[in-house]
């Protein structure tokens, strides 16, 4: 067996997350995981601290103590403006071998996924991707990670018993922020970093921003399947009137009829809306589970037997491109009406 670069005798206490910043913001995912981070630090009595890479970004330290960072590492460089996998992974290399952490997680967002992968070769640990849920064990420190595998039929809980640190990835929407009083304050690390441009192959010739739809936050979600066959913009209006968001299965994404960030489920998006409005989608696993945390679910299906209606508190048998019309011209008369 390969042994990691530190090991259980050398390690420290403490659970590190990876702070990923845009334009002087922090990512949700990285919030969420610092208030799981926070839950873990506190059962065991440890240290939860940030690893904050980038070019005049220090002041986001602030913003990580307020969500529950007792310490900020911070990395600062000109050749850390913009994400290059090159230069994050050796600034992040350097940090985690000085502060050589028990737990370090990352949010599995394209920059994320890239970086987890990178370190965990270069550090000779383990990776556990994707997981759906994190403890630490009181005794020991040893951190359970949950992986759903075989299309969900099977729930896997890993350990990682003798490399360090132990690392995992978290997708966008798992965890929840949780508010932590605004007074809070922590130590900031200002860690030197040795990064030359010529360490860096990736020539950043253009950055394209998407629309940055943020499914995670939607209150309202309009979501649509095959049985959509590929008009969204009906459900579009019906978002609308809802003040939602729409989002979809796996295949209209694959059939280009919706950007992919609008993908819900175990390789898209996991929500959390008030209210989930599924529109001709059979329920598969992959799906459901991007879903399941919804406060209401009402499911429109021509198949009496779609699986669907199995997750659904209002289950509507019937044809999506009759009913959703009839569901906006409700919607519509009821938003026209003069108020009394
Ligand atoms: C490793 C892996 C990961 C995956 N990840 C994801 C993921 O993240 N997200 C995801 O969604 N899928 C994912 N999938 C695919 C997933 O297994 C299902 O195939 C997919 O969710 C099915 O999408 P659907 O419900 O739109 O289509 P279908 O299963 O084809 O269902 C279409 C439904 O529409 C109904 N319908 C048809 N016409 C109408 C109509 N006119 N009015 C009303 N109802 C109608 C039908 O009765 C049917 O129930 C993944 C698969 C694998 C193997």
């Amino acid at each position: 067996m390969v042994s990691s670069l530190y090991g259980v005798s050398e390690e420290r206490p403490e659970i590190w997350v990876y702070l990923e910043q845009e334009d002087d913001h922090l990512e949700g995912v990285s919030l969420e995981l610092l208030a799981k981070g926070r839950q873990m630090a506190d059962q065991n009595g440890w240290r939860l601290a940030a690893l904050l890479l980038g070019h005049g970004v220090t002041g986001l330290a602030d913003r990580a103590f307020t969500f529950g960072a007792d310490q900020v590492w911070s990395l600062e460089h000109a050749c850390l403006d913009q994400f290059t996998i090159e230069a994050y992974s050796h600034a992040a290399f350097q940090a985690i071998m000085t502060g050589k952490p028990s737990v370090f997680l990352l949010g599995a967002t394209p920059n994320g996924r890239d970086l987890a992968a990178r370190l965990a070769v270069r550090l000779r640990t383990g990776l556990n991707a994707d997981c759906t849920d994190l403890r630490l064990e009181p005794q020991g420190g040893l951190m359970v990670s949950e992986v759903s595998g075989f299309g969900g039929g099977v729930l896997a809980f890993i350990e990682m018993r003798h490399h360090r640190p132990q690392m995992a990835t978290v997708r966008p929407g798992v965890f929840s922020q949780e508010d932590i009083p605004a007074a809070r304050k922590g130590t900031i690390v200002y860690l030197p970093v040795e990064l030359h441009p010529d360490m860096i192959h990736t020539r950043i010739v253009e950055r394209v921003v998407g629309a940055g739809v943020d499914l995670t936050r939607a209150q309202v979600l309009v979501a649509g399947g095959r049985g959509v066959s590929g008009d969204f913009d009906l459900l579009e209006k019906l978002a609308g009137l809802l003040d939602g968001q729409v989002g979809a299965t796996r295949p209209p994404v694959d059939d280009g009829h919706i950007e992919r960030e609008r993908q819900i489920g175990q390789t898209g998006v996991i929500c959390s809306p008030k209210l989930a409005i599924c529109c001709g989608i059979s329920g598969a696993f992959h799906f459901v589970v991007g879903i399941e945390k919804s406060g209401t679910v009402i499911a429109i299906n021509s198949d009496p037997e779609a699986a669907i209606f199995e997750f659904s508190d209002y289950c509507v048998v019937g044809d999506v491109k009759q009913v959703v019309p009839e569901l906006i011209a409700e919607l519509s008369a009821i938003r026209e009406a003069p108020r009394v």
